[in-house]
């Protein structure tokens, strides 16, 4: 089953794709079958964008992190716009530039509130 999602790329922009199984509804990413029910069958999504980091992957410097999106659907993203040690478990991050559903490279987020000042203090 190719398809041509030359014209969508340029579309996509900040939007990002994600399946829904036909038979559960089961939110999926980049999936050939469901998690749930293992139907074949998917729907295609556009998330919102706005998700929770659940874990980190790979070395600190990479920057890269599971994140929870609010669809329910996880997925390896690389946040941009902070060092790697402020990104922390539960931080809400935002899609500021997706990837093609079957394109190469991970979707990019950043933190949607900034580190607040470690020094307020004085
Ligand atoms: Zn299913």
């Amino acid at each position: 089953m190719l398809q041509t999602e030359t014209r969508e790329e340029t579309e996509l922009g900040k939007s990002l794709f994600f399946q829904r199984c036909l038979w559960c509804g089961t939110p999926a990413y980049r999936r050939s079958y469901c998690r749930a029910c293992g139907a074949v069958a998917f729907g295609r999504e556009r998330s919102a964008g706005a998700g929770v980091v659940v874990r980190r992957n790979g070395q600190v410097q990479q920057n890269t992190w599971f994140v929870a999106m609010d669809e329910g659907f996880n997925l390896l993203c690389q946040v941009t716009g902070t060092a790697p040690v402020v990104v922390a478990v539960g931080a809400r991050v935002t899609v500021v530039r997706a990837v093609a559903p079957h394109g190469q490279g991970l979707p990019v987020v950043e933190l949607i509130h900034p580190e607040t000042p470690l020094r307020q203090w004085w």
